[in-house]
């Protein structure tokens, strides 16, 4: 097949040096977020009948009704998490993978944790495939975060609820952040929450944006 030819593996390379370029002339600014989406292999994170489509900056369907957003997304989201690398990060919403991904080269570990069995299941085999060692995805409800490994450095929300979750925000660490979508079904506000270490969390709104649901206890009810 011609993704496994040395031709193949260079073009790949290359359209995925021509979106993090794009992302850079759209806006993203830290290098770090920029070379990992140049290096991390989306293709590999989608069904395969989609896989021409992996380097367009375009959300793309992953089954269960989800989506993998699109890089401009998943890029924005993680250069304001302003990240330097010792972190430990909660997702929530593991979905393909392919945040967790971009997060695994940019931090110290990843805990993931997916509401749907056959995503976690098909993400994790896909983040192995990759040899992503410093991702733990979990199956469960992430709206409640996961106490057991709290305290996080930063907490990234990739579905969008209602409100913060009040869980998450506890599991947060002194000067960390949380950033996610929230506001209406049909629409959220990207927001970041950044705690002080005394209890007191300021709010910044970072734009418009629009996710799947976040459903859970602390999320949407499921139908
Ligand atoms: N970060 C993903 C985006 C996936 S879309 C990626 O890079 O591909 C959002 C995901 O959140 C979906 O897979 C959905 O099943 C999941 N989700 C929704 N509510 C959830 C919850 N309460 N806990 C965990 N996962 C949840």
């Amino acid at each position: 097949m011609i993704q496994s030819s040395p031709l193949g593996r260079a073009e790949l390379a290359l359209s995925r040096r021509r979106l993090s370029d794009r992302l850079r002339a759209i806006g993203i600014r830290d290098e770090r977020v920029l070379e990992a989406v140049a290096s991390v292999p989306r293709h590999l994170l989608i069904p395969e009948a989609l896989r021409g489509q992996a380097y367009k900056d375009v959300s793309l369907p992953i089954g269960a009704g989800q989506t993998i957003s699109a890089p401009r997304t998943v890029a924005a989201m993680t250069q304001a998490l302003q990240l330097a690398g010792s972190e430990t990060v909660l997702e929530v919403g593991t979905g393909s993978g392919y945040q967790a991904a971009i997060l695994s080269r940019l931090v110290a570990r990843v805990v993931s944790i997916e509401r749907v069995p056959q995503l976690a299941a098909r993400a994790r085999t896909a983040l192995d495939h990759l040899g992503v060692d410093n991702v733990v995805v979990h199956l469960g409800d992430g709206s409640a975060g996961r106490s057991a490994d709290a305290p996080f450095d930063a907490i990234v929300v990739t579905a969008g609820g209602p409100e913060v979750p009040q869980p998450l925000l506890a599991q947060l660490a002194p000067g960390g952040c949380l950033v996610g979508p929230f506001g209406a079904r049909e629409e959220q506000k990207l927001v970041r929450m950044r705690c002080d270490g005394r209890g007191n969390f300021s709010r910044e709104e970072l734009g418009p944006c629009r996710f799947v649901e976040l459903l859970g206890t602390h999320g949407w009810a499921a139908a």
